[in-house]
C-alpha cells in the first residue's frame, strides 16, 4: 500500500462537501451517495486515498442514519433485528454494551445511570461513553487552569472503542493514547453541579460529532473528585489567529463554529460561554470544534447569576 496523504484525504472530503448542494441532496443517502462519487472523480487522490476518503464518509453515514434512523434497513444474522448502518448493526452494539454493565460500576448510582443510559443510545462504535478506572490513566500531569477547572493530561491504557467486530461480536479499543482530564467542581455561585456539567457534556458528546468529544468519566480515589476524560485537542482559536490565516482557513473556522452551534440550538440549548478559548482545531482532519459545555443547557432556563471566563464576559 502507498502512503495515505491524509491533508489530501481530509481536503478531498471538505470539497466535496461544499460541492454538495444541500436542497438538491436533501436527505442522508443522496448527500453520501454525491460526495462519494465527487471523491472517487477526484484526480488529487491516490485509489488508497479514495478507499480511505470513502471509509471515512461511510462511518459518517452510518451514523446520520442511525441518528435519524431513517434509511434502508437489512437483517442482522446476529440478533435478527433490522438495522440501518452499514459498517455494524447498532442494535448488537448496544446490546454488547448492556450485557457488560455487571463488570463496571462507578460507585455511584447516578454517574452508572448517566453512562448506561448513553451506551443504550449510542450511535457510532468510536464514540461509546465509558467509565473509566482511574488506574487506567497514567502519567497524569497538571496542564493549566482552564476557565473554572483544573486540566491535566494522561495516557489512557487501553484506550478508546474504535469499531466493532461483526466476527467476534464486541468493541475493539485503539491502544494507549494521550487525553486530557477535567475536573469537575460544583460552582456556587453559578449554582451549577458537577454532575449536571457532566451530564451536558456526556449526552451532547455521545449525540454529536461536532463538539470536542468527551470520552467518559473517571474519579481520583484519593480527593474523590470527578473528571471528565477528553480528547486533546491541537490548538485553540486565540492562539491560532494570532499568525497571518487565509479566507479559506478562516471560513473553515466560521463553518466548525456555525455548525456546532446550530446543532446546539437545534436541540434547543445554548452553550452560555462560548469564546476563543474553547473552540479549538484537530489537526488530523483540520476541523473546529466547540468545548466546554460546562454552563450549556436549555434556551428557556437562564443561569441564575452571570458566570463565564472573566475576560470574555459581556461589559454589562
Ligand atoms: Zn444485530
Amino acid at each position: 500500500m502507498t502512503t495515505i496523504r491524509q491533508e489530501f484525504v481530509f481536503a478531498a472530503i471538505q470539497r466535496a462537501d461544499a460541492l454538495t448542494d444541500s436542497y438538491i441532496r436533501n436527505d442522508v443517502i443522496k448527500r453520501y451517495e454525491f460526495v462519494k462519487q465527487t471523491i472517487l472523480d477526484d484526480e488529487s487522490l491516490t485509489i488508497d486515498e479514495k478507499a480511505k476518503a470513502i471509509k471515512f464518509i461511510t462511518k459518517d453515514y452510518d451514523y446520520f442514519k442511525v441518528l435519524s434512523n431513517k434509511g434502508t434497513k437489512r437483517l442482522c444474522e446476529n440478533c435478527s433485528l433490522e438495522f440501518l448502518a452499514t459498517l455494524y448493526c447498532e442494535h448488537c452494539v448496544r446490546t454488547y454494551l448492556k450485557n457488560n454493565f455487571s463488570n463496571w460500576t462507578s460507585g455511584n448510582n447516578n454517574v452508572d445511570y448517566l453512562i448506561q443510559k448513553c451506551q443504550i443510545e449510542s450511535f457510532r462504535p468510536n464514540n461509546i461513553i465509558e467509565w473509566i478506572p482511574y488506574n487506567n490513566l497514567q502519567n497524569i500531569k497538571y496542564r493549566a487552569r482552564g476557565g473554572c477547572s483544573e486540566i491535566y493530561s494522561a495516557n489512557w491504557i487501553d484506550g478508546k472503542y474504535i469499531k466493532w467486530n461483526s466476527k467476534k461480536q464486541q468493541l475493539k479499543r485503539t491502544g494507549t493514547f494521550e487525553v486530557i482530564l477535567k475536573k469537575l467542581e460544583n460552582i456556587e455561585n453559578a449554582n451549577r453541579s458537577w454532575f449536571e456539567e457532566a451530564k451536558s457534556h456526556l449526552t451532547l458528546s455521545n449525540k454529536y460529532g461536532e463538539f470536542v468529544r468527551c470520552y467518559g468519566l473517571t474519579q481520583d480515589p484519593i480527593n474523590k473528585v470527578y473528571m471528565l476524560v477528553m480528547r486533546l485537542m491541537d490548538i485553540d482559536l486565540r492562539k491560532y489567529l494570532e499568525y497571518q490565516r487565509t479566507w479559506k482557513e478562516k471560513i473553515n473556522v466560521a463553518y466548525g463554529i456555525i455548525y456546532a452551534l446550530y446543532r446546539i440550538h437545534y436541540d434547543g440549548a445554548v452553550h452560555r460561554d462560548l469564546h476563543s478559548g474553547n473552540i479549538l482545531c484537530s489537526q488530523y482532519n483540520d476541523f473546529w470544534y466547540i468545548g466546554d459545555f460546562g454552563f450549556c443547557g436549555p434556551a428557556d432556563k437562564p443561569l441564575k447569576s452571570i458566570y463565564g471566563n472573566l475576560p470574555y464576559i459581556a461589559p454589562e
